[in-house]
């Protein structure tokens, strides 16, 4: 396999998590009784323009059905987030009833809802049925279409040219970047604006946050290979923004090449802080396997401890790193009985390969456990913070990466 960026052959492997299914895939009781497909999950660095990448096995179409379960309103931080970007953007870039912002994968309209109440035309470019027809009943208008060079061409052709493109969690689960980058060119304004919201590569090294990694997630992207991306395709990035979200994200900001704005200091220091932290050297990406197992390890060492001791455990948030987690693992309902999910489009569904039944949250307090292991570790706080009642009546919250923490 070649890098999906610079066409160099890929010989240098950052992870290898062996076979499991796709981590979005929710099985219902019927799928039970069928076979279930895996493929290899080996992530891969290219040692010429340092983009990490999933080895290419799935389509894309195959993974984003009409059965997708994640929909971006059920977090009510990713809400709040959502909610301060759009008071940002419009503030910043001086949007108007007279701009037009365009989100690729809009998903169910979580954040172009807040354009719409300030008035501000927009468009939501969103393949999934489900979450689409929600963004809809919310009055954001939708195009359920993957997002590439030839869509992003079809919206110039048809002055639908963006003043502002939005894309929060998409650009690293894109198959094909570089096609996706040039839609990005071609569908934006010639003073117009990108930003793009992407997990930070060098917090998922720092933090062990190898459950991150899954078939979906083609990219693990650093401030200096998006550039490269970008110029590639006649964009460059003017300034970024550091984000907590999913353990730490990017936030960047990009243009037109040629546009007369100037880069801002942070995107400077954040480049040579990358380079400090040997994200453009092998070793960085030799030694995180070791890192990754040991995470594994403590856990599986935990949960039997535990069942040794006859003490009870259950999981919160039936999230697809959660699924990475349980199946490098190998952990079954022997070890883990059941995962509480706010979402009722995955209650009453089964994780896939783990096959642990997912139920609603009220299940944690019927349960009489002793302690809840937090599978999104991102939302941690506000996890515990729902369920203050569980914490005050002695179940303790566990956490796994970087390193398994037990706390009240
Ligand atoms: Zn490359």
């Amino acid at each position: 396999m070649n890098c999906r960026h610079c066409n160099t052959p890929l010989k240098q492997t950052f992870l290898d998590l062996g076979f499991a299914p796709p981590s979005n895939a929710y099985l219902s009781q019927a799928d039970l009784c069928k076979p279930e497909k895996y493929y290899p999950l080996k992530v891969k660095v290219c040692t010429q323009c340092w983009l990490v990448q999933t080895e290419d096995y799935a389509q894309a179409d195959e993974l984003f059905n009409a059965e997708y379960a994640y929909f971006s309103s059920t977090s009510s931080s990713w809400l709040d987030h959502a909610s301060s970007y759009a008071k940002m953007a419009i503030d910043r870039f001086q949007l108007s009833d007279k701009s037009y912002v365009i989100e690729i994968a809009s998903n169910d309209g979580y954040l172009l809802k807040n354009f719409i109440a300030s008035g501000i035309p927009c468009l939501g470019i969103e393949p999934t049925d489900s979450t689409a027809d929600s963004a809809e009943i919310l009055g954001v208008p939708v195009l359920r279409e993957f997002f590439g060079d030839a869509l992003g061409k079809q919206l110039a052709n048809n002055n639908q040219q963006a003043d502002l493109i939005v894309g929060n969690n998409v650009y690293a689960h894109v198959p094909d970047i570089n096609d996706f980058t040039h839609g990005l060119k071609a569908a934006l304004k010639p003073e117009g604006t990108i930003t793009l919201e992407f997990p930070h590569l060098m917090r998922l090294i720092e933090h062990t946050q190898f459950d991150t990694v899954y078939h979906e997630h083609f990219s693990y992207l650093s401030l200096y290979t998006v550039e490269r991306i970008f110029n590639a395709a006649g964009l460059r990035i003017w300034d970024v923004d550091q984000l907590a979200t999913h353990g730490g994200s990017l936030r960047i900001y990009g243009c037109h090449t040629e546009d007369s704005r100037t880069s801002t200091q942070a995107v400077m220091t954040l480049m040579v802080e990358e380079v400090r932290r040997g994200l453009q050297s092998i070793p960085t990406y030799q030694n995180f396997q070791a890192r990754a197992n040991r995470v594994k390890d403590d856990l599986l060492n935990f949960l039997i401890e535990q069942k040794r001791a006859g003490k009870k455990v259950a999981a919160y948030g039936a999230a697809a790193k959660g699924n990475t987690l349980l199946n490098y693992a190998g952990i079954k309902p022997d070890l883990l009985p059941f995962v509480c999910d706010a979402s009722q489009a995955k209650q009453g569904k089964y994780m896939p390969g783990s096959h642990i039944p997912i139920f609603m949250p009220s299940a944690l307090a019927e349960s009489h456990l002793d302690y809840v292991l937090i599978l999104p570790w991102n939302i941690a706080k506000e996890v515990r913070e729902q369920n203050a009642e569980l914490i005050e009546s002695g179940i303790q919250f566990v956490t796994v990466a970087p390193f398994l923490k037990v706390a009240q």
